[in-house]
């Protein structure tokens, strides 16, 4: 079974709109897909019912990536197979979207004093629904200000530069709450990207799971296997379940929907519990 557990679509950072999404994740012959967008449920039913009207041979399971804080570190954390009508769960999102809408109107005051016109009218046109970093650094990339866009992130938009602003998030146990409450997993999201210590990451996975979380990612194509391995040391200790995704925003040579996405043989994958 080709299954694949963390994707974006245009309702946040990624390229593809959730028709096109299902439609190349049935090209790739992926069995299971969670469209994961940042604290944005809006692609689902479009992604379902494409699904329905192409006679795709594909499940789709809800998916959620929450933006959390913790002790300063940005967190994501998947929620995933929830019922995506819990008015708690649509309460939780709203106010994320809220903060982003927020965070965004900060961003964009940061760059006009930096000598860039105010580009929020520029970037409310390429942002869908949830308003990210990416939509900022795509239009800094159009205006001729970046090169491309992780230059946009080296000099303005990642932590303590330029234009950052410290976001608001809920915590993570107020995310895993919001997931398990409306009948979902918790998974933590690429714990490798992280820039923590070991030990910094073992207190992660130890709060992770005092606060009820169930499942982590664990590989990625592009991860050396030495830290790979001390991930997976940390997430057997912890009896977590295992997750694959492949992080999709768009195609490009090193991303694609359901490849190169084996689940380590002494794990049990995360869809046992779905
Ligand atoms: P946000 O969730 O609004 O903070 O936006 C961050 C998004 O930008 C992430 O989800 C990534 O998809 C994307 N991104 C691309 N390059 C970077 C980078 N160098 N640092 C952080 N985020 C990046
Ligand atoms: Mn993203
Ligand atoms: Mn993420
Ligand atoms: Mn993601």
């Amino acid at each position: 079974m080709r299954v694949d557990l963390h994707s974006h679509s245009t309702f946040s950072d990624g390229v593809l709109t959730p028709e096109q999404l299902v439609l190349r994740a049935g090209q790739m012959q992926v069995d299971l897909l969670a469209i994961t967008d940042h604290d944005c449920i809006d692609a689902i039913a479009p992604a379902e019912e494409a699904i329905a009207r192409h006679n795709l041979r594909l499940t789709l399971v809800p998916g959620i990536e929450f933006s959390t804080k913790w002790h300063g570190f940005e967190i994501h954390i998947l929620g995933l197979n929830f019922n995506g009508s819990d008015q708690a769960l649509l309460k939780t999102i709203a106010q994320q979207q809220q903060k982003r809408q927020e965070r965004a109107e900060k961003i964009a005051r940061k760059l006009a004093h930096l000598n860039i016109e105010d580009l929020s009218a520029k970037v409310a046109k390429v942002s869908a629904k949830s308003i990210s970093r990416m939509h900022f650094a795509k239009v800094l990339v159009a205006e001729k200000k970046c090169k491309d866009a992780p230059a946009a992130f080296t000099k303005y938009l990642s932590k303590n530069k330029a234009a950052y602003v410290s976001p608001d998030w809920l915590s993570i146990d107020q995310a895993i709450a919001a997931i398990k409450d409306a009948g979902g997993v918790a998974c933590l999201a690429h714990p490798f990207h992280y820039d923590m210590k070991t030990k910094w990451l073992r207190r992660l996975f130890d709060d992770f799971v005092n606060w009820g979380g169930e499942a982590t990612e664990l590989i990625h194509p592009r991860v050396s296997p030495t830290k790979l391995n001390v991930i997976q040391d940390i997430a057997k200790e912890h009896k977590l379940y295992a997750s694959v995704g492949s992080d999709f925003h768009a195609p490009n040579r090193w991303t694609e929907l359901g490849r190169k996405l084996t689940l380590p043989s002494n794990f049990a994958p995360i869809w046992d519990r779905f």
